[in-house]
């Protein structure tokens, strides 16, 4: 027992040291510095277990991105005016397979962002089971107020240099947040032109008139309820006639409240970047979609149609609203500890995150602290990733499966995800917390990979 108490202590003091040394050397990227603490946190048991990880450097080698690539996008707008936007690629790891990941168009992308997006993306592609490597990109371009030939000449921008470092066995990007099947076939059609060759699976998330998968767009969000749903089985609940609220109004968002509706629940609350709307005989899915998928317009019109909804100004204060399951899906760090407090006050009983890092590391803990059944990001919302794989495997043999086929693989590999998820965190002693059980599945079989191919 003293030696494990001394061996801990060591193994703590080695991560530490470790965690430092990554605020030394990217300053100032406080959202990666969050998603490696994350991470860390969770593998002192697993490096007690296993020296030979430490021994290895895996977890030094592991933060350090295989590639990390910036550019300049200069592109010309409606008006004939120059703009430039600057692009990033991170190849964060290729131990599993070619690097995969989205891009993200925003304008708050920057290196913090994309490399926590991308050290992340490791382990939820690990988790996946899909011989994936981890990979993220994007730009500070905003889509939004920008005309379709605009988005074009930016996407055409982009890829002509973005296509100099990736490829069907090289790296394969997907669609994020600002990037769906529009920008996707922007992206690809640049692409195909510069290399002369059509290479299906250079991209995922493409639209199923070219290559697409049936049932990538649904993949994240039906996912995560999918996660949910086990997660909720397991303790005798389940989404029927539970009220839910979903952040979020954009492709993960959508697709979580269509499952949930699905399965018997009411969503009483979605939102975008400027405000919420509550509506409390449920939301109705048919507006959101067209306002969002087809208008392009801001969640607030939704009122004009159905006045018994209100639409409130403060996106943080959708959290106040009493529900039973929340789901974030919008962006990261959208519930922080004092929502994680209202949500608690008010009876919430479980929590998936749909988006990438929504909450942050004191709200995990308080929801832990407290009980509340929790999804991580990692695992809750790997379904679209996993269904990215399934195209690349479509593409590859040139084949294409009907939608209950892919739907039906997606189910098994989130059952699969939550088993494994939990069955670990019942191996190293932390029953049911699946933060720690995710992120251990994930990192173990990266490492082992890592291991088995030498230092490289
Ligand atoms: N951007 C999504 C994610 O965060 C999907 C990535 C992909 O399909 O490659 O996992």
């Amino acid at each position: 027992m003293y030696e494990l108490e001394t061996e801990t202590e060591n193994v703590s003091n080695y991560v530490n040291h470790l965690y430092e040394m990554v605020k030394h050397r990217n300053p100032h990227e406080s959202e990666f510095h969050q998603a490696v603490k994350e991470v860390f946190d969770s593998l002192i048991p697993v490096l007690v277990k296993n020296p030979i990880y430490i021994k290895q450097r895996i977890l030094d080698r592991l933060v350090e991105p295989e590639r990390f690539i910036t550019f300049r996008v200069p592109w010309v707008d409606d008006e004939g005016i120059v703009q430039v936007n600057r692009g990033f690629r991170v190849q964060y790891n290729s131990a599993l397979g070619p690097y995969k990941g989205g891009l993200r168009f925003h304008p708050s992308v920057n290196s913090s962002i994309i490399k926590f997006l991308g050290f992340e993306q490791i382990f939820k592609n690990a988790l996946t089971g899909q011989p994936i490597g981890g990979g993220k990109g994007g730009s500070d371009f905003d889509p939004k107020e920008r005309s379709d030939m605009e988005i074009m000449r930016f996407c055409q921008s982009f890829m002509t240099e973005l296509s100099m470092h990736i490829g069907p066995n090289i790296d394969v990007p997907a669609g994020d947040i600002g990037v769906g099947a529009k920008e996707i076939g922007y992206l690809f059609g640049q692409y195909k032109k510069i290399r002369g060759a059509y290479e299906s699976g250079v991209l995922t998330g493409k639209s199923i008139l070219y290559g697409g998968s049936l049932g990538r767009k649904e993949a994240t969000g039906y996912g995560t309820v999918y996660f949910v749903e086990e997660m909720l089985n397991q303790h005798g609940m389940s989404f029927e006639n539970s009220t839910v609220i979903v952040s979020g109004s954009g492709n993960v968002s959508i697709y979580a409240m269509e499952k949930a509706m699905q399965l018997g629940a009411t969503v009483i609350a979605c939102s975008d970047s400027n405000g919420y709307i509550y509506d409390p005989n449920g939301i109705n899915l048919e507006t959101v979609k067209r306002l969002k998928e087809v208008e392009r317009k801001r969640i607030e019109e939704y009122t004009c149609e159905h006045p018994e909804a209100t639409y409130h100004q403060n996106c943080e204060e959708i959290w106040s609203i009493p529900c039973d399951i929340a789901l974030p899906c919008a962006t990261q760090n959208e519930i922080n500890s004092s929502s994680a407090q209202k949500l608690i006050v008010n009876g919430v009983k479980a929590i998936g995150e749909g988006a990438n890092m929504p909450t942050t590391l004191e709200a995990i803990n308080t929801f832990l602290d407290h009980k509340i059944l929790f999804a991580p990001a990692k695992a809750a919302n790997a379904g679209g990733v996993s269904v990215s794989a399934l195209e690349m495997a479509q593409n590859s043999a040139r084949v294409s499966w009907s939608a209950e086929e892919v739907d039906s693989k997606l189910r098994t590999i989130m059952k699969d995800i939550y088993k494994q998820s939990l069955n670990t965190s019942i191996d190293y002693g932390v029953p049911g917390n699946l933060v720690a059980g995710a992120n251990i599945v994930g990192f173990v079989r990266v490492a082992e990979a890592m291991l088995a191919q030498g230092v490289i």
